[in-house]
């Protein structure tokens, strides 16, 4: 689709810009930005007068599959650790997955994600009763939506031999099929170090290896994965991943809340990306981590299965930071949340996250007024203190619209939502029985 945006206040969290441009997309693309562009033939023209542009955001580390998860029954004996929350709710979640309840995880995690300003979630999906073809049917969901997505299956040793085969198998085929499909890349999972054997950390390195995509794996979420590490292997908690190969260029290593400070300079310095995730940190009482040692240009944010409410994670990030021993910088979260993009453009091989000639068209639209003087000097104030995602109001992925006046288009999301509540009912159900 070709269109002119006019009279746009474009905003770019970081480095941080704010500019009134005209925009012009064609073949997917911002093929130009400029003061009174005039539009041509068959170009469709929206007057965005008082209204924000942004590139869509990315969600860098996330789980469609718990989408159903919400006001789900609590487990009849509350958990007490972080691994008896896995045990109890999370393991017990994914193993009463099936087809139906995959494929309604996945657009209900995809309208939330549009609506809130979110065009490209970097997932990490597990169901180990249904593991072949998972990613197809997750694919298939976000396609209704229209998002973009790298997906992979996460892979571990808790199953046995043959789940974590196919779970192999699953990442493998996946990132084969889709080499240079225009929303979606595959890339290996791994669920993390203390649910997986040598021997498995090995398989997965290599695939890693032979695709050059990383591996998308939770690091250090916990004092339980860095205790196994000791303890099981005798090895400090990123020795054994390095060892493996499995923190390299383009791994997502989810959370690393309990890393060593030595780890955060050698892990930025092998082009893997931490991912922080405070939301759910939070949530799991699982402890603060510190931003300060991140690296700036080698860290973004997840959430970890929430919602893809990035400018919500974004200020939970900043609130959390700000009472915290690590504090970092006033610019980190919003530089965390661009830097999502920057994975996506890794994996996508354009250069996502900015309003500019050659970018990709992933823009958002937001009906945000604001009250006092927006701009470059201050836009970060009213990025953490004054927007938010349900300001979103257009959305648009590889030039196409996704949503328009908060309406997702080709889309009923009541009878998605009806249909959904059927789903979950029966995922509650089995997940009791
Ligand atoms: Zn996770």
């Amino acid at each position: 689709m070709d269109a002119l945006l006019k009279n746009a206040r474009a905003l770019t969290l970081f480095p941080p810009s704010v500019a009134d441009v005209d925009i012009r997309i064609t073949g997917g693309l911002i093929g130009e930005t400029g003061h009174h562009l005039r539009p041509r033939r068959g170009e469709a023209v929206l007057d965005l007068s008082g209204m924000l542009i942004m590139p869509g955001m990315a969600n860098a580390h996330t789980h469609l599959y718990s989408a159903l998860s919400r006001g789900m029954p609590s487990p009849s004996t509350s958990p007490r650790n972080f691994v008896e929350i896995l045990k109890k709710v999370w393991w017990k979640l994914d193993e009463a997955l099936f087809d139906e309840a995959i494929h309604y995880s996945g657009l209900v995690g995809a309208i939330d994600a549009v609506r809130f300003g979110t065009t490209t979630l970097l997932d990490h999906h597990a169901s180990p009763n249904c593991i072949r073809g998972s990613l197809d049917l997750l694919k298939d969901a976000l396609s209704h939506v229209g998002i973009r997505a790298v997906l992979c299956y996460e892979t571990t040793d808790r199953g046995g031999t043959k789940r974590r085969d196919q779970g192999l198998e699953e990442n493998e085929r996946f990132v084969t099929e889709n080499p240079n499909n225009p929303h979606f890349r595959g890339t290996i999972g791994a669920h993390a170090s203390f649910t997986l054997t040598d021997e498995s950390l090995d398989l997965l390195g290599e695939l890693a290896s032979i695709y050059d995509c990383g591996v998308h794996i939770h690091v250090a979420e916990d004092q339980a994965d860095v205790r196994d590490a000791l303890k099981r292997h005798r090895l400090g908690r990123t020795r054994r991943l390095f060892d493996h190969g499995i923190i390299r260029r383009r791994s997502i290593l989810a959370h690393g809340v309990h890393l060593e400070r030595s780890a955060f300079a050698t892990i930025a310095s092998s082009g893997a990306w931490l991912v922080h995730n405070p939301r759910s940190n939070m949530n799991n009482a699982v402890g603060t981590a510190p931003l300060r040692w991140f690296s700036p240009a080698k860290s973004a944010l997840g959430t970890d299965g929430f919602p893809a409410d990035m400018f919500e994670e974004m200020k939970f990030g900043y609130f959390r930071n700000a009472e915290s021993p690590h504090r970092t910088e006033f610019s980190r979260l919003p530089q965390m949340l661009q830097n999502g993009q920057a994975i996506v453009s890794e994996f996508f091989g354009q250069r996502f996250g900015l309003i500019a000639k050659g970018c990709p068209a992933d823009l958002i639209m937001l009906d945000y007024h604001a009250p006092t003087p927006l701009t470059t000097q201050n836009a970060l104030g009213h990025a953490l203190f004054g927007i938010s995602g349900g300001l979103v109001r257009h959305a648009m992925v590889d030039g196409e619209w996704v949503m328009r006046d908060r309406r997702i288009l080709g889309i009923d999301e009541e009878e998605v939502a009806r249909m959904a509540q059927a789903v979950a009912k029966k995922l509650w159900k089995k997940l009791n029985g």
